[in-house]
């Protein structure tokens, strides 16, 4: 397979989105021993950072080793005990994969579920946390299979009221939407590198509050993952730097390089500009004659779902998209597969000149099979769009 055959894709699904020329650049450097002085500075320097766009002073703030489901995993398996009660908000495929995690890891969750599309029903969570007394409540801040965005706040109260910590998933808006660790009361969170923050996916960054740290300390059986258990990982982040496994060196250059690049460009630019280009690609859709799927109250910027329309075949369009305009989106995922496009404007991805090309790929594909729309329909609403705001 010739490498070459990779230039040029423009990744507009859920994830992995493009990475900076700086991120290539810092992951091809001499690589470094994983206890080289110079590196344990670059640690150093990685957890400093990641604090600043968490918005935490959360002590224990790293990457794991692994994509954004090690840091899922890495929470539940360290803060879930046999027979532990979480509560759990589902309302897409995200929240069905942590109440897996939690099953697994010997604890009890309990469901409350919302259609596909809508938030998770606060109230019913407060109701359910009634009957079920969480040591954990969880929820999906931005759910990547439905393209809703999850208000986190209202659950801190219910921790507060049950003494439960509060667990919130957060890899498709670190770095496209605010993350506020420590104002909105979260105890543990976890991320991807691969959506908003435009890096390769390969870490899994997290961070533990005092709160939960304290809840580490007083488990009564040791963590069941020996890879995942944050005491031994810990004991390398932290003060001690013993070895536990070898990092992966070139990710954390490059995961670096990306902190460096979101710091430059400053948290509020950053989510404006998500915002901006959202808004965009929302007035091109409907342009275009097309529907988005989740209410305008609930949109995520990072991640936009647009309603299939009637006898439009969802691989072909895909597929046209991939081959005629090296653009690649994403079908929906569990029930949406089929009903859905999924089109991520994340981190590096999140530009005008990108929300116009979309648009302009996709109203000719439209017309290419049949669909009565104008085709450059959709590229005219947005840029007037971009003209007013
Ligand atoms: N959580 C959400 C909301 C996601 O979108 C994803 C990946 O798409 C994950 C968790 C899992 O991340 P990864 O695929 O990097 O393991």
């Amino acid at each position: 397979m010739d490498l070459h055959k990779c230039e040029g894709r423009l990744l507009l699904g859920p994830g992995p989105s493009n990475v900076s020329s700086r991120v290539l650049t810092a992951m091809s450097r001499p690589l470094l021993g994983h206890l080289d002085p110079e590196f344990l500075e670059i640690m150093n320097s990685i957890q400093d950072s990641l604090r600043q766009v968490f918005q935490t002073s959360n002590a224990l703030t790293i990457p794991i080793s692994g994509t954004g489901s090690s840091g899922m995993e890495a929470l539940v398996a360290n803060f879930v005990e046999d027979g532990d009660s979480v509560l759990i908000g589902v309302n897409g495929v995200f929240g069905q994969r942590l109440a897996e995690m939690v099953r697994r890891h010997g604890g009890s969750p309990t469901l409350v579920e919302s259609s596909w599309g809508d938030p998770v029903d606060e109230k019913g969570m407060l109701e359910a946390a009634q009957k079920c007394n969480p040591r954990i409540v969880a929820v999906v801040h931005a759910e990547t299979s439905t393209g809703v965005l999850q208000p986190v706040e209202p659950f801190k109260e219910i921790c507060d009221q049950f003494g439960s910590l509060l667990l919130v998933d957060t890899v498709t808006s670190l770095g496209g939407h605010p993350v506020e660790v420590d104002s909105w009361g979260i105890d543990l969170c976890y991320s991807g590198t691969q959506k908003c923050l435009s890096c390769p996916p390969g870490l899994g960054p997290i961070t533990v509050s005092e709160k939960a740290e304290q809840r580490l300390r007083q488990r009564t059986s040791k963590c069941k993952s020996w890879y995942l258990d944050l005491n031994l990982v810990n004991s390398y982040w932290g003060a001690d730097r013993t070895y536990h496994h070898t990092a992966p060196i070139s990710m954390n250059y490059a995961f670096l390089e990306t902190l460096n690049l979101v710091i430059e460009e400053g948290l509020q630019k950053r989510w404006d500009r998500h915002r901006r280009n959202h808004q965009a690609f929302v007035a091109g859709i409907e342009g275009l004659g097309l529907q988005m799927f989740v209410a305008p109250a609930h949109r995520l910027w990072s991640l936009n779902t647009v309603t299939i329309p009637e006898g439009i075949d969802d691989a072909k369009i895909r597929s046209q998209l991939l081959g005629d305009h090296n653009l690649e989106i994403g079908g929906g995922l569990g029930e949406l597969a089929g009903r859905v496009w999924r089109v991520g404007l994340m981190g590096e991805n999140s530009s005008s000149e990108n929300v116009l090309y979309f648009l302009f790929a996709l109203g000719k594909c439209l017309k290419k099979q049949g669909f009565k729309c104008d085709p450059g329909a959709g590229v005219q609403a947005a840029a007037s769009f971009y003209a007013q705001n």
